[in-house]
C-alpha cells in the first residue's frame, strides 16, 4: 500500500521518541474507551519504532479514527463485541 503523495511525509517524524529507533511503514491496532466500552480498531495505519513498537498515527489515520469514534459514540457503527478484561495496577509500596 505505497501512496504517492509525499508531502505528507513530511509531518511523520523519521525517528522515534525513544531516540534509536527508525520508523517504518506498518499497521497497528488503537484502542480508546468510548462510553465506559472498549473500542479497538484494527489495520491503522502507522508509522511504527522498529525498537520499542510504538507506534505514530498519520494524520489521515488520525481523521479517520476520529470519525469511527464518533460514529462509534453515535451508535452507526455496528462492531463486533470482543471480550475484554480490566485490571487495575497496584504499585507495592516502596519500603
Ligand atoms: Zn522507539
Amino acid at each position: 500500500m505505497d501512496e504517492p503523495y509525499d508531502e505528507k511525509n513530511d509531518l511523520i517524524p523519521d525517528t522515534c521518541n525513544c531516540g534509536r529507533g527508525k520508523l517504518r511503514r506498518g499497521v497497528t491496532e488503537y484502542v480508546t474507551k468510548v462510553n465506559g466500552g472498549v473500542l479497538v480498531i484494527k489495520n491503522v495505519p502507522a508509522w511504527m519504532c522498529d525498537l520499542c513498537d510504538e507506534a505514530y498515527l498519520t494524520p489521515e489515520a488520525s481523521r479517520e479514527i476520529d470519525r469511527i469514534v464518533k460514529d462509534f459514540r453515535d451508535g452507526k457503527l455496528l462492531a463486533k463485541p470482543i471480550a475484554a478484561g480490566e485490571v487495575e495496577l497496584k504499585m507495592k509500596e516502596a519500603a
